[in-house]
């Protein structure tokens, strides 16, 4: 079933059901700031399950563009090294404001998953919130799950909440085995979480207390790609249909005969997934008029059109990446999203500025090498201050120093650069602190943010680059 047919699947079911089928909203959340991205389906319908008076149907269903890069949701790091997270994703989403409550939920998506998608039950498992024994009981007494595959989980994993504010409350997840070998000694890699539903009961405050919900609704989130990867015999959502129109052209784009370029297969792998993801995700923001800049929402797509620039020069691509698939995207995605077509000049142009002012920085950067080699340093050895000073205040990143070096018989003192750069992240993280008061939330959500980067050890200057791919697990 490609990802076209799920979208349909999806919404014919929750139509014939009594839904009605919404357009996604923008993934820069209109009047909202409290949040950075769309990072779920329910994000737009906030108010309405607050006020489900006034919403405009009871019952309604969609599929969502959704970004997970920056704030509360940040899978970022995650992109490339797991085969099932995106900063860009899709969810299809079906929601009730007061219709119904847990109870014809749970029954409507067991009859979705079993019937529709047609997977086998032993290859499902639902989890619920341990102190939500109405839920159990649903699923057992009702459903007629066996017990066995019912599992009671904490609140980290079973208590949905969109932010620090708003709609909240327990949950039940549904989960594919994948019984992949790679994956089966791991609980949590070899079940794969594909829908979430959420009773959603209570409202948090901006003192952090929760109050009960006058009228309880339902809010429901299944992401597309996981979905297509399992009724597409893969374990690997970069392996599902539309990602592969990107990545074969990706591949078609590495140097002949070099298709991994500097690093190994596995890192290869790794960057094209990258490439895949960031694509989609910088389109789709330019497409709303996210354009890349040192602050807010611009600064977190700068981010990730270099991290896609960067994974391309890993893989031996020294021009622009991004803008040159976006034909492939177009391909890929654009009968479900006219606007990739609508606004391909703007998207190309924007794709396309950046990306070339990035490589003029990694360019300046191998010109600043050459003089380093020239000065004819007797150890060959790249200071660890030479190495950060390329990273920090020119953008350029630490393994492409060391590749460079490599070619040319250097070697570079990294034992030197991660001191200096541990003493740059103290320094840094303690100016950030002080300014972390009297903020707006997107603000704070983004300074959150470049803390974690700081601790994931990413210069918060804008000229620093960005996560780096190869310090990560392989999933
Ligand atoms: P995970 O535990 O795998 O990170 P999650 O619990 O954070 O997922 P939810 O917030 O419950 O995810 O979102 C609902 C659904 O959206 C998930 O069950 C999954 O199918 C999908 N989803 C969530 N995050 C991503 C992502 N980064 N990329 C792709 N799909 C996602
Ligand atoms: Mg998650
Ligand atoms: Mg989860
Ligand atoms: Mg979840």
């Amino acid at each position: 079933m490609s990802a076209s047919d799920i979208r349909q699947r999806y919404t014919d079911y929750f139509v014939k059901n009594g839904h009605t089928l919404m357009p996604s909203a923008d993934i820069v959340p209109r009047n909202d700031a409290t949040l950075l991205f769309s990072s779920a389906g329910m994000v737009p319908f906030k108010q309405f399950f607050l006020n489900p008076a006034t919403a405009p149907h009871k019952m309604v269903t969609t599929v969502q563009k959704c970004v997970r890069a920056g704030g509360k949701h940040n899978d970022l790091d995650q992109v490339g090294f797991t085969p099932r997270h995106h900063t860009f994703f899709e969810m299809l989403g079906n929601f009730s404001f007061g219709a119904y409550s847990k109870r014809e939920i749970i029954h409507m998506a067991w009859k979705f998953v079993r019937q529709e998608l047609k997977m086998p039950e032993d290859r499902l498992r639902v989890t619920v919130l341990e102190t939500d024994d109405e839920a159990y009981d649903i699923w057992k007494n009702e459903v007629g799950v066996d017990p066995r595959r019912i599992v009671r989980c904490g609140a980290e994993d079973n208590f949905w909440s969109m932010g620090s504010e708003g709609p909240c409350g327990p949950s039940s997840e549904i989960f594919w085995d994948t019984r992949d070998p790679r994956y089966m000694e791991s609980d949590d890699e070899r079940w794969l979480e594909f829908w979430n539903l959420v009773f959603m009961q209570f409202h948090r405050g901006a003192d952090g207390k929760l109050r009960p919900l006058d009228t309880p609704c339902v809010d429901t989130g299944m992401g597309l790609e996981r979905v297509a990867s399992i009724l597409q015999g893969k374990v690997n959502n970069f392996d599902t249909d539309e990602f592969q129109v990107i990545i074969r052209d990706i591949d078609a784009r590495c140097s002949p005969g070099q298709s991994s370029g500097n690093v190994d297969l596995a890192k290869a792998l790794a960057c094209k997934r990258i490439i895949a993801d960031h694509l989609r995700a910088s389109a789709f923001l330019i497409s709303e008029g996210v354009f890349p800049s040192n602050i807010g929402r611009g600064y977190v797509l700068r981010r990730i059109i270099r991290r896609a620039v960067r994974a391309g020069r890993l893989l031996g691509i020294n021009d622009s990446v991004l803008s040159a698939l976006y034909p492939s995207l177009e391909l890929a995605m654009g009968a479900a999203y006219p606007e990739l077509m609508e606004r391909r000049q703007l998207i190309v142009s924007v794709l396309e500025s950046e990306e070339k002012m990035f490589l003029r920085t990694l360019d300046k950067g191998l010109v600043l090498l050459e003089g380093i080699f020239a000065s004819g340093n007797s150890q060959r050895l790249v200071s660890g201050a030479d190495a950060f000073s390329l990273y920090d205040t020119h953008g350029f990143p630490l393994d492409l120093t060391e590749i460079i070096a490599r070619d040319s018989g250097w070697t570079v003192d990294v034992e030197a650069f991660a001191k200096i750069q541990r003493q740059s992240r103290e320094r840094n993280k303690a100016s950030w602190k002080g300014k972390l008061t009297k903020q707006d939330s997107v603000a704070r959500e983004i300074e959150a943010t470049c803390l974690e980067w700081e601790e994931a050890g990413v210069s918060s200057q804008f000229s620093g680059y960005d996560v780096d791919p190869e310090a990560k697990p392989t999933a």
